[in-house]
Order: C-alpha cells, then structure tokens, then sequence
C-alpha cells in the first residue's frame, strides 16, 4: 500500500430518517409487496455505499448491511433455521428470515440477547445439531452487487466462525471446538469464492477475541485461522476485534492473517500498551479503529494525529488503516439534519457520516503530514473547546459538589432492621403487601393528548387537567383492585429516562439522532453534553396529587442515576462516573422534595444496571462500585420512615448479587416469571434479607393469568425468601398494556396474595 488507507467497519443500516424501519415495517403489515420492499432496501444498500464513496473512504464494507441483523444474517446463510419454522433447504427466504426474528402464530421467535456490551440486539442462532451448509455466499453476493452497480471494490464484512458458534445456542459446552470446527470448511469456501472474484481484503469480525476468552480457545482461534489462511492463499484476512483489549494479544499477533483490527478506544488503554511492548509483525496491516464507533462526540484531529504518529513508530506508516473503533451501527446516520440543536452542541458532534469524514482526513493526514489537514485541525478544535468553555460545561456549583462527594452522607440513617420496623410501624401493610412497578397503560388517548401539548395544540393547564384526570382514573382503579402500594401511573412520560434528561440541565434530544436496538425498533438516546444540574422539581406535582387522593401509600417514582448514564450519549470531556453522580447528585435533591412533600415511599428504577457491566470481569468491581455509589447518593439522604424501593426487570443477577444487596434499597422488585424461576435457585445458593418482590406474572404478554399459576409462583418463591419480606407484583411496568387486561390481571393477582396470606397464617397457627 502506498498511502495510509481510511476504512469503516460497518455502516449503520436505519437510513438518515429511518427509512429502513419504515420499509421494513410496511412490509411485514402487507402494505407492500416483497418486490417492492426488495427494491427499497437495495436502494438504501447501495445509497449508503455511494454515501461512503463519496465522503472518500477507501476501504469500504459491503454485507454488513442487513434486513434485521448480521447475525440472523450469518445463520440463515448456512441453513440454520430452528424446527419449528417451515424450511426445506436451499436459500432461506425473507419470510422465513422474518419469522425466526419475530415468530408466528405457532411458532415462538428466537430469542434475542445483547450484543456485547452494546444497546444492539441479535437473534441467538440455534444449532441444536443441525449440520450447517452453505446456502448461498453473503458476502460474495454483496461484493458483486457493489462492483457492478457502483463499480467499488468492497471489502466484505463477516461474523468470524468462533465467535458465531460462542454466539449461538444448541450445543453443550465441551462440543464448543467440535462445532467451531464443521463450520471451517464453510468459510473456507466463503473465502475461496471471494479470492476466485479478485476480492482483496476480508473482514472477518471476531469480537469474541477482546472478551475473557480461555487458553484453549485462542488455541482453536489459532487452528481455525490457520486453516482459513491456507484455504484461501491469495485473499487478504482482516481480523477485526473491538469493544475492548485483545486478550492473548501475542497468541493473536501471530495468528496467520494479513490484517488485524484493534479498538484503540474502548480499549482501557490495553490494547496501545500491548503494542509498544510486544511491537507488530513486519508483514501485518494494522487496522487502528481509533476514531469513538460508539458514541457521538467530534473526535479531536490533533490528539488523534499525533496518537497515530506514535503508532507509526511501531508499524510503517503504509501498513495502518485508519478507521472507527467498531461499526457505526452504533452511532446515528449524521448530523447534518440537526436544524434546531444548539449550534455549539452541533458543532461538537459527529455522527457516523462524520467520523468517516474524520477517517479520510486523519489517513491523509498521517500520509501527507499534519499540515495537509490544518483547517480541518482548526475546525475541530475550535468547536471542542467552543463546547468545553460553554456555560453548560462550567457549572461551578455542580463542579464544587461533585468535588466535595465525600462530604455528603452516603449511608442511611440506621441499619435496615432497624428500618424494617419503623416501616411496619409507619405503613401497617399486610403480610406480603400487593404492589405494581410504576406504569399504566399508556393509550393512544394519552399519547395523543402529549402530541398535541408537544405542538402547541392544547396548553400547558389542559395538558395537567388531562393527566390527573388519568392519575384519579387510576387511584381509584388500584382501590377497585385492592392493591395495598399505589402508584401515580407515569401518564406524563414518554419515556423514563427522556422525562429526565428533559427536565434536568446538561441534557439535549436529537430529531433523528436513532440508532438501531433490535429488528426495526430504534431508540433515539439523549444527548448527556453539560454538567448536570436540577432546576425544578422532576415529579413531585403528579405523585403528590396522587397521594392526595388516597390513604393508601403512593411510591414515588424515579429512573436511577446509572440507567439515565448508560442510555444515554455521554459527554467525554469527564469521567461517566461523575457524569452519574451528577445524576444521582440531581435525583437526591428530588427523592428529599418527595420526602417532604410527604411521600413517603420512592422508587429508583434501575434496570440497566446489569447491562452496563464491562466486558471484562477486571472490570466489574469498579462500574459496580461506582454503581452502588451513585444509587446510594441518590438515596440515602431520607429518614428510616421512608422506604426506598427499586427495581430491575432481569433476573440473571447472580453476578451481581453482591452489588444488589449493597444498593441498601428496603425493597426490590425484579423480573422471574419469564425465566421461569431461574432465580430462584440462586437464592437457594443466596439469601437476600432486604423487602423483595418477584413479578409473579409475565407483562409481556396479554394474558391474563389463571389464579394457580399465581399462587404456585408464590409459594415456590416462599420455599427460598422470608415470608415477611416478600412482595407481590407484576415483572415490569405496565405502560405497554391494554386497561382491561390490566385490570383483570391485577386483580388476579391481589386474589392470589390475599389466598397465599391466608394458608400462611392457617400454618402458623
Ligand atoms: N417504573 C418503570 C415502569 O413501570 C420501570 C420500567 C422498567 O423497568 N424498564 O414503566
Ligand atoms: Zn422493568
């Protein structure tokens, strides 16, 4: 290579405005045909593709785009469709591909599960023995469509083999290299196919490398890769990693491909040390994802130049690719359409078209010298510093706060025994107190009713009369069903964490800044830009008004400092910790308005605590520590009268149930039904001796459940957790459910419990 090479991992697939969900989403209701969507989205592929031609990269990827997701995508192209789907070989169709995403009316989808460390979601290949054969070459198809649409010679993108098969389900543990191994030939032809087309470079993603991976698994990497190499001679293998440090980095330098990527960002610095220690093989092309894949800041052309004039020390200046540290799936399309964002917020950000131009100017740069790109230099940092000396960056008071943390008191008054009886005392409730976890229905009436304050169309004091006329609606409701724990509704909020981050200082909401969770449905995650401050009160209006309602206590309700934090863009001029105890610092105000507005029962929701957790398990102490410090900060200012609840909506916590236990909260409420009482066996390894509720019903689904169900989920539950301490509730918020089905589940469950209390005490006497 004669000039230093720009390239990008993968292209978001949504389309500035989501035109992608939109087609996708018409498809599935019929209102389209299939050769119409076809079309469609090969006209978003190939957009996106002139798109990246023209901001100038080199190296461009093609077959990362997908009609759900890539891995889906790398499944079904080996003939991997579950049972019970209808299938009888050959390519998959895209009916048959959308039905495994999403299921049918006899058929269950595939279940979906995190992507890393990511907010993406993928669909859990299952190989439940099926051998895999090669249905149709993906990646062949795509590079061909490029070359003779467009004329660009791409560089195909696909899932590496070990990491598909760590993916996927179906197979125990000690076949992991057996199954690694069926799948070799497969890609082998993959390749040999791609070199026979004069493909140059592969991209062959192998996240799996930057996780805790074992020795005997960078052994089968070495055997696999191996294997791949000399099955196809000529094509050039880029093994790409990201999301963190390379594990065994030495095993993975010497691996016999021509390339390898490495995350220089969200790499705790690891992945740089290692190559200033180890070096980098003479006949090795370093693809240096330097430039933030993952999140929406401007990137600092200076500091990056010279970082990559370091790494040229290491490896020639002709073998460094220079690209983002992951694909900007993760990131939105661009920020061009931002028209009414802040004009120093704007400047600041790059969305995925903008780190690409970012990659073109930093290559040329590293090839030409830094003068060559001294205005794009100028530019960048000017509107960095434009940002960090605004006021929203300088806010003294939150500064000094978070400066003097150790001054305030992080610990409750008295120790939970001592709380639980004063609580008792304070609230009187029943043995195994009925709740719910916050929301009610959100109908088209109240979304409608939102749209129309949001435009202008109704005021301010309609808006209000509207939603208490809902919170009044459902006082009385939870009266009618019995519960004994109310709670306002949330009819005010669209969304738990944007109610926040619209109220709060130090936040700003995109028009189009959406990126892809799963399948069509995107979030459009708030913008964490300045110091966060606390201006108003956030709730204390509507539980208030709720509470003035009833006799009944009404739990206030608030999203906690860390879920706000990792569903959200962050600003990273700070450290995130701060970032959160900012949040917590602003919420801590709020839970003590509360308090003394006389509520006297509050709720810091936190249901992307465990998500958040870094990849690597040297990791986990500090995020967990950090966590329990923010949700503490936010807590713990009230007196022992008042009870502090949360609530998480998973219930794979066996990890963390150390962390949990440490949040101090007097009760929590967490996911079970659909897990089928998984966690309850770890409460048989674990005792918890803190309030605690187990949805005993799944939220998910519109059923109502029969009465048994419940109370055998109870009485299962009562088996392992103190009768005294225990809980009724649903999963989750019920904010996606209809009124009836409420209801009629609600009241199911309050007839559970009151059976349950009963036999109870009868075995007491
Ligand atoms: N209080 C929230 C609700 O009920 C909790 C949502 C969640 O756990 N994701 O909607
Ligand atoms: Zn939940």
């Amino acid at each position: 290579m004669s000039k230093v090479i720009s390239s990008n991992l993968g292209y978001p697939r949504i389309g500035e405005k989501r035109e992608w969900k939109k087609a996708l989403e018409q498809f599935w209701a019929g209102k389209i045909t299939k050769d119409e969507f076809l079309k469609q989205v090969e006209e978003f592929r190939l957009n996106h593709l002139q798109k990246q031609v023209d901001i100038g990269i080199d190296l461009i990827p093609v077959g990362d785009f997908s009609l759900y997701d890539h891995v889906l995508d790398t499944a079904v192209m080996f003939g991997l469709v579950p049972k019970r789907f209808e299938y009888s070989g050959g390519k998959v169709p895209v009916e048959t591909y959308f039905d495994i995403a999403r299921g049918t009316k006899g058929a269950v989808a595939a279940e979906m599960t995190k992507w890393f460390n990511t907010n993406y979601h993928y669909i859990v290949p299952e190989l439940d023995n099926a051998v895999p054969t090669l249905v149709e070459n993906r990646p062949l198809q795509f590079y061909k469509e490029a070359k003779e649409k467009l004329n660009i010679k791409g560089k195909p993108v696909i899932l590496g083999p070990v990491t598909f098969v760590k993916l996927s389900k179906g197979y125990s543990k000690k076949d992991f290299k057996a199954v690694v191994e069926q799948f070799v030939p497969l890609y082998t032809t993959i390749l040999r196919e791609l070199q026979e087309e004069g493909v140059e470079w592969v991209q062959i993603d192998e996240p799996i490398l930057s996780t805790s991976i074992s020795k005997e698994e960078i052994e089968l990497v070495k055997e696999v890769y191996q294997k791949l190499n000399e099955g196809a001679t000529k094509v050039n293998i880029l093994l790409q990693t990201y999301f963190e440090s390379v594990e065994h980095f030495e095993d993975v330098l010497t691996l016999p491909v021509q390339g390898i990527g490495l995350d220089l960002v969200y790499d705790h610095g690891q992945n740089l040390a290692a190559l200033k220690k180890h070096g980098f093989p003479q006949d090795k092309v370093l693809a240096a994802g330097i430039i933030d894949g993952r999140n929406i800041w401007r990137t600092n052309l200076a500091d990056t130049l010279s970082a990559l004039h370091e790494i040229s020390k290491i490896v020639s200046k002709d073998r460094i690719i220079v690209q983002p540290s992951s694909s900007l799936l993760h990131v939105p399309v661009t920020v061009k359409n931002e028209e009414k964002l802040d004009e120093v917020l704007k400047g600041a950000l790059s969305f995925a078209d903008e780190k690409l131009y970012e990659a073109v100017v930093l290559a040329k740069g590293l090839h030409e010298g830094v003068e060559s790109i001294q205005n794009e230099i100028k530019v960048a940092t000017k509107a960095i510093q434009a940002l960090n000396e605004s006021s929203v960056r300088n806010n003294i008071d939150v500064q000094d706060a978070i400066q003097s943390l150790d001054t305030y008191q992080t610990e409750r008054e008295a120790e939970f025994g001592v709380r639980q009886a004063i609580q008792a005392d304070t609230f009187q409730l029943p043995l195994l107190p009925t709740t719910t976890i916050g929301s009610f229905p959100q109908t088209t009436e109240v979304r409608s009713q939102r749209l129309k304050w949001r435009k202008g169309e109704i005021t301010g004091a309609e808006y209000e009369t509207f939603i208490n006329a809902e919170i009044k609606k459902w006082i009385g409701l939870q009266e009618e069903i019995g519960l004994d724990v109310f709670v306002h509704g949330e009819f005010e909020r669209t969304d738990m964490v944007e109610f926040f981050g619209e109220k709060l200082a130090g936040f700003q909401f995109t028009k189009f800044g959406w990126v892809q969770s799963y399948g069509s449905r995107c979030v459009k995650p708030p913008l964490i830009y300045g110091d966060v401050s606390y201006d108003e009160p956030l709730t204390v209006k509507e539980t208030v008004y709720a509470q003035s309602l009833t006799d009944k206590p009404v739990k206030g309700m608030l999203t906690g400092p860390i879920t706000i934090l990792n569903w959200s863009f962050v600003r990273d001029d700070i450290s995130r910790y701060d970032v959160a105890n900012q949040i917590a610092l602003a919420l801590r105000q709020e839970v003590v308005g509360l308090e003394k507005n006389g509520i006297r029962m509050i709720q810091v929701d936190e249901p992307a605590l465990r998500e958040g957790l870094p990849l690597k398990r040297d990791y986990w102490d500090s995020y967990l520590n950090a966590a329990v410090y923010a949700f503490k900060l936010a807590t713990t200012p009230v007196q022992n009268e008042t009870q502090i609840h949360t609530h998480m909506c998973y219930s794979d916590f066996e990890d963390i149930i150390d962390a949990i236990k440490a949040l101090d909260a007097d009760v929590i409420s967490i996911e079970t039904s659909r897990s089928h009482g998984e966690l309850i066996y770890a409460f048989e390894e674990n005792t918890y001796d803190k309030g605690i509720g187990l949805g005993v019903y799944d939220i998910h689904s519109p059923r109502i459940p029969k009465l048994e169900e419940l109370t055998k989920n109870i009485e299962r539950a009562l088996q392992v957790l103190d009768l005294k301490l225990f809980w009724i509730n649903p999963d989750c918020g019920l904010k996606t459910r209809g009124l009836e089905e409420t209801v009629g589940a609600l009241k199911v469950m309050v007839e559970a419990a009151a059976k349950v209390r009963e036999s109870q005490l009868v075995n007491k006497e």
